[in-house]
C-alpha cells in the first residue's frame, strides 16, 4: 500500500499557534500531566494541566454562585450572551475547525462542520430565549388561574466524548445558558485542546457581555476521576453525559442515587435497510458517508446493513468498488475522505471485531492498517465491509471504527426484527420508494430508535431535531425541539383571584373561625 508522508512538526506547531491565537493561557499547559496528541501523526502536541479534585470542587462551588445571579437575568438577555458566543464562533470558525482536525483527525470539512453546528445551536438558542413558554391550563375552580412556569434549574454538568469534542458541549451549553444555568464542562481527555480553545472563545463573549457573572462557564480537565467529581456533586442539578454505553452504565446509577437529572447520550449500533425498490444510486452515496465518514467514529455511524435479496448482488459489488477507491489519508488534504482512527486502542478493537467476523464465517474486505502512514503511532485503516451469515457476534455491538456488516433479507418484518435486536437504539434508515415500507419503518412497529430516516443515511443530524436514542443509548434528548425543558424546572402555579376557597374534586373542608 502506497503511503503519504505526513509532517509531524507541522501538526504540533500549528496546534500550538492556534491555541496561542485564541489566547489560551500558558498556565493551561504543563511538562507532565494529560497528554494531548494528534492522531494524524500520533505525536504529542503538549501536556495539559489536569484539574485536581479539590479544584473541581471549588470550580463547581463557583458555578453554583454564578447560578444565583444568572437565574435572575432575563432570558432574552441571556440569549444575547449566547448570540455573542455565536459571533465569536463565526470569527473563530477556521481556527477552531482546524484544531478539531488536528486533535481528532476529522477531515477538514467535518472539522469546520462541527463548528458550524455550534453556531447553528447558538442561533437556535437565541430564538428560544424568547420562547420558554409555559401553558395556561383550564382550571375547574371558579375565579382561579392555573399555569406552568419554567425556571432555571441549576448548574449543568457536561461530559463529552472525543469524537464530537466541541459540538456536544454547545448542544448543551447554548440551551443551558439561555435557560439560566451555568455550565461546568468535563471534555474528553483525548480532546482537551479544543475544549481550552472553546473556553477562550466563550471568555471573549463574557468580556463583551458586561453583566455575565464570573464562572458562568467552567472547564475541568481530566479523565474519568474528574468526571466522577462532577457526577457526584449535589450542587450539579443536571448532568449531560455523552460517551460509551459503558460510561453511561457507571454514571447513570450514580446520578440516580442522588436524584439528579440525567441526559445520557451513549453508544449506537445503527442500521439501515435497503429494500427491493430502493434508489441504489442514492443508497450507495448515503451508505458510503454514513459508514465511512469520520472514519466510522460517529455515534451515528452506520454499522449494520440489511439488503433485500433481490438487490444484494447489485448493491454489494458497487459498495465494494466505492470502499476500494475511497481516499484514506491526511485529514488536512482536500481529497481525503477518511482520516485516522483516534488511537491504538481503537485500531486493536477494530482488528478484534474483524477477527471475530472471520471466525463466524464472514467474508471481510478491507480493514487492514495502512502501514507507515503518519508514523508508528498513527493508525490509518482501510474501511471494512463484512458479508455476514448471521446477525450475531460482533454485529451485535458497537465497534468504534469503520466496519459495515452486510446481511441479506427477504421479508421486511424479519429485517425490522433483526434491526431492533441489539442493545443500542440511536439512529436508523430505510432506503425504499415503496410508501408502505417507508411508513411501516417509521411507525410504532418499525424502527425502535430515537431517529428513523427514509432515503437518507442514519448519520449527519441537524440541530433543529431533538437528538438522542432509546434503550442502551440512554435517555433524554439534546438540541432542537423541546429539549430545553431538561435544563429547567417546571412549577405549576394556581392563583385564586376570588373570595371563595373552592377545593379541587369537590372536597369539603369547612372550619369555624
Ligand atoms: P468514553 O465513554 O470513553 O468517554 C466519554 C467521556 O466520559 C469522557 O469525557 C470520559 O472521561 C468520561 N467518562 C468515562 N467514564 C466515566 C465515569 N465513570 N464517570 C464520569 N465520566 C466518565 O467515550 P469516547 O471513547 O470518548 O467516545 C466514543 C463513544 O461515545 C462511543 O460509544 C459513541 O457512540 C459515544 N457517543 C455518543 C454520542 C451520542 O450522542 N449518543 C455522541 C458522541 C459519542
Amino acid at each position: 500500500m502506497k503511503t503519504a508522508p505526513l509532517q509531524s512538526a507541522r501538526v504540533r506547531n500549528e496546534a500550538l499557534e492556534i491555541l496561542s491565537r485564541f489566547g489560551v493561557p500558558k498556565t493551561a499547559f504543563a511538562t507532565t500531566g494529560i497528554p494531548a496528541s494528534s492522531p494524524i501523526t500520533g505525536e504529542l502536541i503538549t501536556y495539559v494541566r489536569g484539574t485536581s479534585p479539590e479544584e473541581a470542587d471549588a470550580a463547581i462551588g463557583d458555578a453554583a454562585k454564578a447560578f444565583n445571579l444568572w437565574r435572575t437575568t432575563p432570558a432574552p438577555r441571556r440569549g444575547e450572551f449566547v448570540r455573542f458566543i455565536a459571533e465569536e464562533l463565526r470569527a473563530a470558525k477556521a481556527d477552531l475547525g482546524r484544531l478539531v482536525t488536528l486533535e481528532t483527525g476529522k477531515i477538514a470539512s467535518e472539522g469546520l462542520g462541527e463548528v458550524q453546528e455550534m453556531i447553528d445551536i447558538c442561533d437556535f438558542a437565541v430564538g428560544l430565549s424568547r420562547q420558554l413558554y409555559g401553558k395556561t391550563i383550564a382550571t375547574e375552580r371558579i375565579n382561579h388561574r392555573m399555569m406552568e412556569t419554567w425556571h432555571p434549574l441549576g448548574v449543568c454538568g457536561v461530559i463529552s466524548a472525543f469524537n464530537f469534542p466541541v459540538a456536544v458541549w454547545s448542544w448543551n451549553a447554548a440551551l443551558a445558558f439561555v435557560c439560566g444555568d451555568p455550565v461546568v464542562w468535563k471534555p474528553s481527555e483525548k480532546a482537551s485542546l479544543t475544549a481550552l480553545a472553546t473556553q477562550a472563545i466563550v471568555e471573549r463573549a463574557v468580556h463583551r457581555f458586561t453583566d455575565a457573572p464570573a464562572n458562568l462557564s467552567v472547564v475541568l480537565i481530566g479523565g474519568k476521576d474528574i468526571g466522577e467529581v462532577l457526577v457526584d456533586d449535589s450542587r450539579v442539578a443536571v448532568v449531560s453525559a455523552t460517551g460509551s454505553t459503558a460510561m453511561g452504565r457507571a454514571v447513570g446509577p450514580r446520578l440516580a442515587a442522588r436524584f439528579a437529572r440525567a441526559i445520557l447520550e451513549l453508544g449506537g449500533n445503527n442500521a439501515a435497510i435497503v429494500a427491493r425498490s430502493a434508489d441504489l444510486d442514492l443508497a450507495v452515496r448515503a451508505i458510503a458517508f454514513a459508514a465511512m465518514g469520520t472514519a466510522g467514529q460517529r455515534c451515528t455511524t452506520l454499522r449494520r446493513l440489511f439488503v433485500h435479496e433481490n438487490v444484494y448482488d447489485r448493491l454489494v459489488p458497487r459498495l465494494s468498488k466505492v470502499y476500494a477507491s475511497i481516499k484514506v489519508g491526511d485529514p488536512r488534504d482536500p481529497g481525503t475522505l477518511v482520516g485516522p482512527l483516534i488511537d491504538r486502542r481503537a485500531f486493536e478493537s477494530m482488528q478484534w471485531a474483524l477477527e471475530e467476523a472471520r471466525e463466524a464465517g464472514g467474508i471481510v474486505r478491507g480493514g487492514e492498517r495502512i502501514e507507515g502512514m503518519g508514523g508508528a503511532n498513527a493508525y490509518y485503516v482501510r474501511p471494512a465491509l463484512c458479508e455476514m451469515r448471521e446477525h450475531a457476534g460482533p454485529v451485535l455491538r458497537e465497534t468504534f471504527a469503520p466496519i459495515l456488516y452486510l446481511l441479506r433479507y427477504s421479508k421486511l418484518d424479519e429485517a425490522v426484527r433483526l434491526h431492533n435486536a441489539v442493545g443500542a437504539g440511536l439512529t436508523s434508515s430505510i432506503f425504499t420508494l415503496d410508501m408502505r415500507e417507508a411508513e411501516t419503518f417509521i411507525s410504532a412497529i418499525g424502527s425502535d430508535c430515537g431517529i428513523a430516516n427514509v432515503n437518507i443515511g442514519p448519520s449527519g443530524a441537524e440541530i433543529g431535531g431533538a437528538f438522542g436514542g432509546e434503550k442502551e443509548t440512554g435517555c433524554e434528548r439534546e438540541a432542537g425541539s423541546d429539549s430545553w425543558k431538561a435544563y429547567m424546572r417546571r412549577a405549576t402555579n394556581t392563583i385564586n383571584f376570588g373570595t371563595q376557597l373552592p377545593l379541587a374534586q369537590g372536597v369539603q373542608f369547612d372550619v369555624q373561625d
